[in-house]
């Protein structure tokens, strides 16, 4: 803390402290510096923070908020309010903003299709909450349809209900597939080139056997149109991450669709116990944070960020493309992570360096660096570094490929 007797004693040992802050006085700018310089406690446990060029990655904490919504953060955890009055109101205006009729903000795009097929079982029945997920015995649905291409992992979120997962690939299988145990159509839209049935053809099909449609779009904004793009198209439920390129909090996510399903969901969330859901919480501070994230995503000049971060792109790719034996491809995935990327290749005859070997080179370098891991080479992100930071990482990709050279 900073006392009176100390800020004098600092304010005497600075002569020169007014004329170089000019405008303020010696005791503003004191006040200034001091007041906000908060305990740093990632420097504190020695933890290593380093330049993002990889992307939204869990393991390295996803993504940064900004200053909107952090202010939000703060600015909420001074007050109580009712748990379920944030999600109302929040979900009233998410819901607006996506073309949906109703949604709520979960623990990450994971608890969302967990908590989304939860509410799908129960519906608003509380005996059917507290059986979760122990479906023998009751009456509850127990088994949920989806492309053999599209289970790539993330359907256990699905299977924490207790429901199992019934792998199929054409749509006659599907059809076939449709049973009385039938809960849940589930789309995965990171994988949708991959599988043979379309999003139109999955969402018709659930209206036709009267059976819910969900699609996983985690990852998949932007396009930011995605936002209500499966809203429109039909899906019962849909749901995205919010701590990826919407820069919400990292634990957070939105499950939007119908009214019913979202209020039986809501039904398996805290405050609530005895449900499956109790774990997945999500504090007022990142509901919040959650909102003012996607509505200033949605407002955001689109067009312009993206050239912004070709241009990070261009400055890395023209810095190592100068390093004999060296190839760069620059590219955008069409689906997942959609985004300026680029991928740095070289020849081994005449770059003499693994993959494994540049990673370290700049993780261990000043400043750390983090760049994706490919079979033959890396590949760079530009959307989650800060400005000018494209530059530090041209030059050092630069220096350690150079060093490598033979
Ligand atoms: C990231 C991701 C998830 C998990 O999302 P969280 O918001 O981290 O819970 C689910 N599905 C896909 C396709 C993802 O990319």
């Amino acid at each position: 803390m900073l006392n009176r007797r100390t800020l004098i004693k600092r304010l005497s040992a600075m002569p020169l402290v007014g004329g170089l802050f000019g405008g303020t006085t010696p005791l503003q700018s004191v006040l200034a510096t001091s007041a906000v310089a908060p305990r740093n406690v990632l420097k504190e446990l020695g933890l290593r923070t380093f330049i993002n060029a990889a992307g939204t990655y869990t393991a390295m904490t996803g993504s940064l908020m900004e200053d909107d919504v952090v202010e939000t953060i703060q600015a909420s955890s001074k007050e109580f309010v009712m748990l379920d009055d944030v999600q109302t109101k929040v979900g009233e205006k998410i819901a607006a903003l996506t073309h949906a009729e109703s949604a709520v903000v979960t623990a990450g795009c994971f608890s969302a299709m967990t908590l989304g097929l939860a509410g799908v079982l129960t519906g608003m029945d509380q005996k059917k909450v507290e059986q979760l997920p122990h479906l023998e015995g009751t009456d509850m649905k127990s088994e949920v349809i989806a492309q053999k291409a599209h289970n790539i992992g993330y359907s256990h979120a699905l299977t924490n209900t207790g429901c199992k997962i019934i792998q199929v690939e054409t749509l006659e299988e599907a059809e076939k597939a449709i049973n009385g145990k039938t809960a849940l159509l589930w789309f995965l839209n990171i994988q949708s080139d991959k599988g043979q049935i379309q999003h139109q053809e999955w969402v018709a099909l659930g209206k036709k056997h009267n059976i819910p449609t969900m699609i996983d779009m985690a990852a998949d904004v932007p396009p930011v149109e995605n936002l209500w793009k499966f809203n429109d198209m039909g899906f019962d439920l849909v749901c995205v991450s919010g701590g990826k390129a919407m820069r919400g909090p990292q634990s957070a996510g939105i499950l939007m669709g119908k009214k019913q399903y979202i209020a039986a969901a809501r039904l398996s969330m805290p405050p609530r116990g005895s449900t499956i859901g109790r774990g997945m919480k999500v504090n007022k501070e990142e509901i919040l944070g959650m909102y003012v994230a996607l509505d200033k995503f949605i407002a955001q000049d689109h067009q312009k960020e993206w050239k912004m971060l070709e241009d990070r792109i261009a400055t890395i790719a023209n810095a190592v493309k100068s390093v004999n034996g060296v190839t760069v491809e620059t590219y955008a995935p069409a689906l997942g992570n959609h985004t300026p990327s680029m991928r740095i290749m070289w020849e081994t005859g005449k770059v003499n360096l693994t993959t494994k070997a540049l990673q370290e080179q700049l993780r261990t370098g000043n400043p750390s660096i983090e760049v994706f891991g490919e079979p033959n080479g890396i590949s760079i992100t530009a959307w989650m570094l800060k400005p000018g930071q494209e530059k530090i990482v041209a030059k050092r990709i630069k220096e350690e490929l150079t060093k490598a050279s033979v």
